[in-house]
């Protein structure tokens, strides 16, 4: 159980920007960038290193809906950056797999 999974269930607040049967999506709140959004499946897979092709289907479903809500939020014509942090040298804090969208500005390289 993570701070996401109490997201997902209303438990506590958070800025939605959008939600379907298998993902929520709402703004990051630390943004380290002018448009910093998560896309996470409703599912608890905790990292990447969970994914097994038993996943195909929401990995994709995810991927889908983050371009279309890059494309909402403003940033498909300048572009912007997909993230997805995995356990301890990938920097992940929060182990409920997420997608960080970032954008709204030129993005520096790491
Ligand atoms: P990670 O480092 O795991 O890839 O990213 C976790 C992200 O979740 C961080 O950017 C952090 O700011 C964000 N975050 C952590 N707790 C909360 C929360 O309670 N609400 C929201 N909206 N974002 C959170």
């Amino acid at each position: 159980m993570t701070i996401f999974s109490k997201i997902i269930s209303k438990e506590i607040p958070a800025q939605i920007v959008y939600e379907d049967d298998l993902c929520l999506a709402f703004k990051d709140i630390a943004p380290k960038a002018p448009v910093h959004l998560l896309v996470i499946p409703k599912e608890p897979i905790a990292t990447m290193a969970d994914v097994t092709p038993e996943h195909e289907k929401i990995m994709g479903h995810l991927m889908v809906k983050a371009a279309q809500i890059a494309k909402d939020a403003g940033l498909a014509e300048d572009g912007y950056r997909l993230v997805v942090n995995c356990k301890n040298h990938g920097g992940q804090e929060v182990y409920h797999l997420h997608i960080h969208i970032l954008g709204g500005k030129k993005l520096s390289l790491f």
